[in-house]
């Protein structure tokens, strides 16, 4: 029997790991604070743990955390890391201090299969699913790590968003004990309303998270109807608008919030028009309660697609918010090192071809750039 990485383990499925080897439940509780309240990596640091049971978990069991290949500290104290995952694969987390609190956006596949337009990661195609552990383990490198350097040991990560690479609801089955783990009182102990899981919209897992874990939800509008959204989030074919926002309807029955956030990246030309408001407006005013982020589009090369300008940007949250819809403009952060939205790269390789086929429009379609350190330019 190969090791299991206890990093998998939400707390149920560590008692039941547990009771498999004849221990009690609370041991699992221990076991389950020393990994992730104390970040440690090493049985025999668990001094209350019974010397049987460390010597047992010693030969059937790892605390296998990510390799770290980069970390990149942004001038505003944005931190970006790159980690391997294995087969040419990487993933990134970027941890994102403010001054009321501090967000860890978290990876959850490596590429990603929906494929919008706009986006590097989805650019890249579709490599694989995280594991929990793999999900999970960027949480406990970032909190633990950060404690140790800050010299406290008290906590740090206040929020989590899955914003990282990836869409979360195509992973579902690893991303739910992932969640568990950020929520237990004796794992991360974070508050539903503080972990949100960002999705491009895939209605029927809305639907199953609102039973299994309702955390806040972000939902990847970018268009007011379903032709311009076909074009830029191709699972709009899939999963329309209409049913995209009576999913949403339902979700909020359950959620910690009682809105749900509408992320709309703005691009020039394309989705910033008065007229995209004014539709925009129609679709949700007294229909679904929710707030509006307006991410302005981080360009790169293959896209095609341009920054909406600041003035058009502002413009349209006027209108929003004119219409009485709470309205927000996301701050960059992390510019300098490329942690920005949809800028995650990750080793960029394009097994699939995937950028190749998304570029409809005349640009020199550049699939992989890499400066002389061999890091992707282009994500
Ligand atoms: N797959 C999920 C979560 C990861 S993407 C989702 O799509 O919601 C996180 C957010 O970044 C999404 O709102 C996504 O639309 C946005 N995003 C992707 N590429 C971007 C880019 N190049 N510029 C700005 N935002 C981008
Ligand atoms: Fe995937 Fe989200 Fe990027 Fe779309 S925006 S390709 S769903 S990661």
């Amino acid at each position: 029997m190969s090791a299991v990485n206890l990093l998998d383990f939400d707390l149920e499925g560590l008692a039941a790991f547990c009771e498999k080897l004849g221990e009690k439940r609370f041991r699992a509780t221990q076991l389950f604070r020393w990994i992730h309240q104390k970040g440690a990596t090493d049985f025999e640091q668990m001094s209350d743990l019974a010397k049987s049971l460390r010597g047992k978990l010693q030969g059937l069991a790892t605390l296998t955390p990510l390799k770290v290949i980069s970390e990149h500290v942004s001038s505003d104290g944005t931190i970006k890391w790159l980690f391997d995952v294995g087969g040419g694969n990487a993933v990134e987390s970027v941890y994102i201090p403010e001054d009321d609190r501090a967000t860890l956006c978290v990876s959850s596949q490596a590429g990603c299969a929906v494929g919008c337009r706009f986006c590097s990661t989805g650019h890249q195609g579709f490599s694989r699913n995280l594991t929990t552990g793999e999900i999970i383990a960027q949480l406990w490198f970032a909190e633990h790590s950060l404690r140790k350097r800050l010299g406290t040991s008290e906590r740090i990560i206040s929020n989590v968003v899955m914003m990282g690479m990836g869409e979360p609801l195509q992973n579902y089955n690893a991303l739910i004990p992932a969640l568990k783990i950020m929520l237990d009182d004796h794992g991360y102990g974070l508050s539903r309303r503080r972990v949100t899981v960002s999705t491009s919209g895939v209605v029927p897992m809305m639907e199953r998270l609102k039973v299994d874990c309702p955390v806040a939800l972000a939902v990847s509008l970018h268009a007011p109807n379903d032709a311009l959204r076909d074009e830029l989030v191709p699972l709009n074919r899939k999963y329309p608008i209409a049913e995209l926002l009576a999913a949403c309807k339902d979700y909020l029955e359950a959620a910690p919030r009682d809105f749900i956030t509408f992320e709309y990246c703005m691009l020039d030309g394309v989705n910033d028009t008065d007229e995209h408001a004014r539709q925009l407006i129609a679709l949700v005013k007294g229909k679904v309660p929710c707030k509006f982020n307006l991410i302005p589009f981080n360009p790169f090369p293959q896209s095609g697609l341009h920054r909406s300008k600041s003035d058009r940007v502002q413009a349209f949250a006027r209108l929003l918010a004119d219409a009485g819809i709470v309205t927000t403009v996301r701050k960059t952060r992390g510019d300098d090192i490329d942690a920005a939205c949809g800028q995650l790269a990750g080793e960029v390789q394009d097994r699939t071809n995937a950028s190749q086929r998304m570029t409809r429009q005349p640009v020199a379609v550049q699939i992989v750039r890499r400066d002389t350190d061999g890091r992707s330019t282009t994500g």
